[in-house]
């Protein structure tokens, strides 16, 4: 038997994956009712974080409480995530949180079917954490609900001044079915 060996390190310039959302199952799980919380701060990089919505170097908080049960383990917490994007609507730059609440449970025999399988000694959340970021990250965000966009013929930001232009008149669907009725009418 080899001695214990270290991961090896992540190639220059890339975090290595965290060991931090690693967590010793078995030792949880032999005593039902037991807890853990894990308060830690990761980087996008290190949680493998890597499209534009993410900088390499944004810290992402992870405050997670972990009970074990008699057949699982209960994670319950919330994570939060820095992103970045442009309004979709004004293009303004934005930089943003988003907090997650996490509420999973983990099985070593999979009786719930909400659950998530403990595959051999060790938990690894890190794989749930990057999910959770990568869902609630928004893809295209709004500077705020009711963002007035740009004007779509001079450019002007609508939330910072107005213009005379006169946007093109959508088609509504009413116009559509009178268009449809005229038709029939001709008929
Ligand atoms: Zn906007
Ligand atoms: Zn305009």
């Amino acid at each position: 038997m080899s001695s214990e060996r270290m991961s090896a390190p992540g190639s220059p310039g890339r975090a290595a994956p965290s060991r931090a959302l690693l967590i010793n199952a078995l030792e949880l799980l032999r005593r039902p009712g037991s807890e853990r919380t894990i308060d830690v701060e990761l980087s996008a990089a290190e949680l493998g974080l890597a499209d534009a919505r993410f900088h390499a170097d944004d810290q992402v908080t992870v405050n997670l409480r972990l009970e074990s049960l008699s057949d699982g383990i209960v994670v319950l917490g919330s994570i939060d995530v820095p992103w970045h994007g442009l309004c979709r609507r004004c293009l303004r730059e934005l930089s943003e949180h988003t907090e997650s609440e996490v509420d999973e449970l983990y099985q070593t025999v999979v009786t719930d079917p909400d659950a998530f399988e403990i595959v051999g000694d060790q938990l690894d959340l890190l794989p749930m954490v990057r999910e959770l970021a990568l869902l609630d990250a928004p893809e295209s965000p709004l500077c705020r609900p009711d963002c007035a966009g740009l004007c779509p013929i001079c450019g002007i930001d609508l939330n910072e001044g107005s213009c005379n232009c006169e946007a093109p008149k959508a088609p509504s669907p009413w116009d559509v079915l009178d268009g449809l009725k005229a038709r029939f009418d001709d008929n």
